[in-house]
């Protein structure tokens, strides 16, 4: 998969060539390219932004050099009708499965905002999605445009490596993650549960699973969808007595 990314600031984002990531890019696997903004001007200074018609406050960015660099990676990639996301506080919040959606596809450009924002042409005639990371307002999209690129490159095959991992991590299958423990066995008095010292597997997957059931019951009841549960999961809510919490929402 193909992710470019423009902005004002290609220095803030080293932290996408650590770790499962990085390895990811290096494996050829994932290929992410940061452009500077200020390549695509063509004045003397390199102005990329300029205040606001109707006067106000603060600065905006100028659309020429977004949709000069957008034609740029057009022309260098091969791959086909980009999906181009806006990061916008305005935008659809950024979801499990919207990662999920833009992971399939073959590339990706996101353009990051600063100051009051970028032309509103931009968003009219060069974005096909506005996203959003959540109801608060950051000084510019180089953060969103970590966070969507890291979320979606989850679900790219062979970035992470064990991809069991990704599909039981919190919201796969509408539910929360199991807690995780590990050595050592005891810590200042306080034990890891005793079914997962057992060694046996099926009393671990079960345990886990009903880990979930109940994690999500009480923190995020929203996610929960009753028609989803299979007969397993109906037995372990029963057990836990938690199977009329879930009916009582049908
Ligand atoms: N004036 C804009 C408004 O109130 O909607 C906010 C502009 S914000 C200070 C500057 C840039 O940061 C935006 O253009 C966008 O790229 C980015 N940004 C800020 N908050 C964001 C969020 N929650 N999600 C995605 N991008 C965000």
């Amino acid at each position: 998969m193909r992710i470019d990314i423009v902005t004002i600031f290609p220095e803030a984002f080293t932290p996408l060539q650590v770790s499962l990531l990085g390895r990811a890019q290096e494996g050829g696997r994932l290929q992410i390219t940061v452009w500077d903004l200020r390549e695509f001007t063509t004045d003397r200074h390199r102005q990329v932004d300029d205040a606001p018609y109707g006067g106000g406050a603060g600065m905006v960015l100028k659309p020429e050099p977004f949709f000069e660099a957008v034609d740029t990676i057009r022309a260098e990639s091969s791959k086909t009708s980009p999906r181009i996301i806006l990061t916008s506080p305005q935008g659809v919040r950024l979801t499990h499965a919207l990662a999920q959606e833009f992971a399939g596809e073959e590339h990706l450009i996101i353009l990051c905002g600063h100051y009051e924002g970028i032309d509103e042409r931009v968003r009219e005639q060069l974005a096909t999605d506005e996203i959003s990371i959540g109801d608060y307002v950051l000084t510019g999209g180089e953060l969103p445009a970590m966070v969507i690129a890291d979320a979606v490159a989850r679900f790219v095959p062979g970035v992470v490596g064990d991809t069991a991992s990704v599909e039981v991590d919190s919201f796969s299958e509408g539910l929360l993650d199991y807690p995780h423990y590990t050595r050592p066995a005891e810590y200042r008095g306080w034990s890891v549960p005793s079914v997962l010292l057992s060694g046996d597997h099926e009393a671990i997957r079960r345990w886990r699973q009903a880990q979930r059931l109940r994690r999500t019951l009480a923190r995020r009841p929203d996610l929960l969808k009753a028609e989803a549960l299979s007969d397993e999961d109906r037995r372990l809510l029963d057990e836990l007595d938690l199977e009329d919490e879930v009916s009582g929402r049908e």
